[in-house]
């Protein structure tokens, strides 16, 4: 039998709450940042050694084009001591590993577009604009409205770790950023109104452009630190390019791979209904208005006949659907290579089905509609900006709607309307 005191302490050490794992993310920020960093560390680790081992096994078999292209990167590396031992990296570290598009490594310069911005001061000497005495500008310079987002310039999957500080008289509020998926690299954004200390992951909004601190008007400066040297280095298109899009900048395979199923996106089934509601010729659910089978455009008068209010000549409304159908299909890979070339990607399914009612619409301003967006998947607000500002004829910078009177109210209410009827059907 148990002695009081004995029986005592059991009940004691079973009442005793028992030690539970916290979850991941209850864990603080340091912490979490900590095992994220040793755990990819032991992952690539791991990964390296089974692409050395597959390497080493198909050696003797590759093509002596290959060969030649290895000897290339190894005689091109440079020399990196890692813990007590000495290994040979290659300079274009990120490019190989199929981060990023060879011209996503291009520096930064002035006049660059990137993310809708341009640069307006470049990375190195300059006269300092408030002090007015040559000095090293160690980052660039981009006007952007207070409030542009800013985002972590990392895959989805990877976690990014933001630190927000203050500098009143200088940086104003900037925030450092860092990551084990971008490996060597600390970004510094300045001047920011607003910022998120923490783990995002990537793609996550972590600051908002502004004006605090030492600044002449809204602004984003950008700076990218080597993380070895701690020394400052000229910024690199692509980060910045993620950085205010949120969207990776994709490879030249992806690309490559991205420039077949482009016509996938959106079927002509999909295109007749998305723009035939937009015009009036088709039903909520894709059935056929009586202005399908032929009506008279309330703006220029001419006739019109099928899903496209097609005005160029054909024999019934099927005919005049292939015949439009066919130059939308063209006008499609032109706006398309245009987003690849500004943003890296195609339009998303959405932003696509605008650009083509837009095309459908008024052939110059479909044609113009990339050139006004910021990211290739762009939200329904920003779509109808885009839109609306397609209307303004770049060479002389006024409106171009006659059959909307040219008035700028007036091409806003159309713009959303037919906006709401694509995305209706595009995202029902
Ligand atoms: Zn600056």
């Amino acid at each position: 039998m148990l002695s009081l005191i004995a029986k005592a302490a059991i009940v004691q050490k079973l009442s005793k709450p028992q030690p539970t794992k916290p979850d991941f993310d209850a864990l603080s920020p340091d912490l979490q940042w900590q095992i994220v960093r040793s755990r990819e560390r032991a992952e690539l680790l791991v990964q390296l050694g089974a692409i050395a081992l597959v390497g080493i096994l198909l050696t003797p078999m590759v093509v002596p084009q290959l060969n030649q292209h290895m000897d290339t990167v190894l005689h091109d590396g440079v020399k990196v001591k890692v813990g007590p031992i000495t290994v040979w990296e290659s300079e274009p570290v990120l490019e190989q590993m199929g981060v990023l598009p060879p011209t996503s490594l291009e520096p930064v310069e002035v006049g660059d577009e990137i993310g809708g911005f341009r640069v307006n001061s470049g990375y190195g000497m300059r006269i300092h604009p408030i002090y007015g005495d040559e000095r090293m500008h160690n980052g660039v310079d981009l006007p952007t409205p207070t409030g542009t987002a800013l985002y972590t310039p990392a895959a989805r999957s990877s976690r990014v770790k933001v630190d927000c500080k203050d500098q009143p008289g200088g940086a104003g509020k900037y925030a450092e950023i860092t990551s084990p998926d971008i490996p060597g690299k600390v970004f510094v954004a300045m001047h920011l109104s607003k910022c998120i200390t923490g783990l995002h992951h990537g793609g996550a909004v972590i600051a908002a452009t502004g004006n605090t601190g030492a600044s002449t008007g809204p602004h984003l400066h950008w700076e990218q630190i080597d993380s070895a040297t701690g020394q400052r280095e000229h910024p690199q298109k692509g980060f910045l390019q993620w950085a205010l899009t949120g969207q990776q900048p994709k490879t030249l395979e992806q690309i490559n791979q991205g420039a077949v199923p482009l016509q996938s996106l959106i079927d002509d089934e999909l295109l007749k209904c998305a723009i035939g509601n937009a015009e009036g010729t088709m039903h909520d659910d894709c059935s056929k208005n009586p202005a399908y089978f032929g009506h008279t455009d309330p703006g220029n008068g001419a006739a019109n006949l099928g899903a496209f209010s097609y005005q160029h000549g054909a024999s019934s409304p099927q005919e005049a659907d292939a015949k439009q159908i066919e130059r939308l299909r063209k006008a499609e890979q032109g706006i398309q290579q245009k987003a690849v070339e500004k943003f890296g990607q195609p339009l998303s399914q959405a932003a696509l089905a605008n650009a083509l009612d837009l095309w459908n619409q008024a052939p110059l301003a479909g044609d113009d509609f990339v050139k006004h967006l910021r990211t290739a998947d762009p939200s329904p607000q920003e779509i109808i900006d885009a839109r609306s500002r397609s209307f303004v004829d770049p060479e002389t910078g006024r409106l171009d709607a006659p059959g909307l009177g040219n008035s700028e109210e007036n091409i806003r209410h159309d713009q959303t309307r037919r906006t709401d009827e694509v995305l209706e059907q595009v995202n029902p």
